[in-house]
């Protein structure tokens, strides 16, 4: 007997072959996604469920997969603006090396993490500086993450020595090696801040935990330019050289690349996470991701952190991910809804190796799904339910969002965390954050 029911479902899959389906049934056990038909084909199995859920004006679809964000830097969210990306990183970085240690970094994610769960995200990679306190408030959300070990030159938040951030990044691989939840990465943070023989030393940790590594990866002219200079060869050419490039690698941005470099990715299966909302306004560029996708590489979708975007709305990127591309080329049918779709969520899952177990809602899979509000003035008439999951839904229109199977959203409140406490200690710390750049 299942544990739940989702029936009456306009159910859009999101599986390779964009199968969706309408007065759709879904049964979850254990967790996982048990059946997936329409109601006919149940009768009697749907209703005897443990639980029953009637979705009649609701479409149901896979939760999205944000595979590029700095979650707990939204207490830093809107404190500096309009400066292009090196200077405002280094305002960035005198806040959080003020502000940061394992509780706030706790609190700020605990902040990012309902505001990505509320708005149907259900998987999210982040880099970031204390990262057992990231894992720590995702399983109080009821998220998965995927994360890891910072590896950084410089003293950065932590004052911490290479060779100690190594030793943490070791242990953070072992800690979740067994994990469920969580995804171990190793995360280098680009190769401008990094030096060769630290990144081929991360790679080697990667390997031998059999984890992700993940580094920001040619996000802005000045970084081609200057990694050019110092080791005279462009960002995704340096990667490959130092042999760092595999399909386990994660690549935030990619923005800056020649055609050389987008057959290095095809070839070496490394897999560009594309952030438009924060390369738009940081003004670092736009990524050639038509390109990408023609060269049939991966490329998923990052909201990044909240500092470069201001929010971590995943629905924004989608339709930017949909449109932009369209607009600046002239050409309407580049990246199209299904791709697009595809971006947040299944290309989402291969991106982080975990599309055998989500990102699809296909028999077998875990039972990661939202709930979409159909009773909206965007929402009538409906015609094709991909049509408007990329391009009219909005973070507000997500009513319930299921983590393997158990529901982490009900109607629009989180079931792990009370949010207005966090809310109240962000205020509280917020005047600390605004004397921090001072
Ligand atoms: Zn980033």
């Amino acid at each position: 007997m299942a544990d739940l029911a989702i029936t009456n479902a306009i159910i859009l899959t999101a599986d390779a072959l964009g199968t969706r389906l309408e007065g759709g049934t879904m049964l979850v056990e254990n967790g996982r996604i048990a059946a997936i038909g329409t109601n006919a084909e149940f009768g009697d199995a749907a209703e005897n469920a443990t639980s029953v859920i009637d979705a009649r004006g609701m479409l149901v679809m896979p939760g999205l997969i944000n595979t590029h964000c700095h979650i707990a830097s939204t207490l830093f969210r809107g404190l500096v603006e309009d400066l292009p990306l090196e200077p405002w990183l280094q305002r960035i970085w005198k806040a959080e090396a003020a502000i940061l240690d394992p509780k706030t970094t706790h609190l700020g994610s605990l902040l990012g993490l309902a505001e990505m769960a509320l708005g149907g995200v259900t998987t999210v990679m982040d880099m970031f500086w204390h990262p057992h306190d990231t894992v720590r408030a995702a399983r109080e959300v009821g998220m998965r993450i995927s994360t890891g070990g910072i590896v950084f030159d410089a003293p950065g938040v932590t004052g911490h020595t290479v060779e100690r951030r190594f030793e943490d990044a070791d242990r953070f691989f072992q800690d979740f090696k067994d994990a469920a939840d969580v995804i171990p990465a190793i995360m280098p943070h680009g190769a401008y801040t990094v030096a060769p023989d630290n990144l081929k030393r991360a790679r080697a940790l990667a390997d031998r935990h059999g984890g992700l590594f993940c580094t920001h990866a040619a996000e802005t002219r000045f970084e081609v330019d200057d990694i050019t200079s110092r080791y005279g060869r462009s960002v995704i050419r340096h990667l490959d050289h130092l042999g760092l490039l595999d399909e386990r690698a994660v690549l935030a941005h990619c923005v800056h690349l020649d055609s050389e470099e987008i057959e290095i990715l095809a070839r070496t299966g490394a897999k560009p996470s594309h952030n438009p909302v924060s390369n738009l306004k940081l003004a670092s560029g736009i990524a050639p991701v038509p390109e990408m996708l023609e060269a049939g590489i991966t490329v998923s979708l990052g909201t990044d952190g909240a500092v470069s975007g201001n929010d971590l709305d995943l629905w924004l990127a989608m339709r930017l991910a949909a449109m932009l591309h369209k607009g600046v080329r002239g050409d309407a049918r580049l990246v199209s809804t299904q791709q697009a779709l595809a971006m947040a969520t299944l290309a989402g899952a291969e991106t982080l190796g975990v599309s055998d177990r989500i990102g699809s809602l296909e028999v077998g899979k875990e039972a990661d799904f939202i709930m979409i509000d159909l009773e909206r003035a965007h929402a009538v008439p409906l015609f094709d339910p991909l049509t408007h999951a990329v391009f009219s839904t909005n973070k507000s229109d997500v009513r319930h969002v299921f983590v393997g199977g158990k529901q982490i959203v009900r109607d629009r409140e989180l079931t792990g965390i009370v949010l207005s406490e966090v809310i109240a200690e962000i205020r509280e710390l917020a005047p600390r954050i605004q004397a921090s750049i001072a």
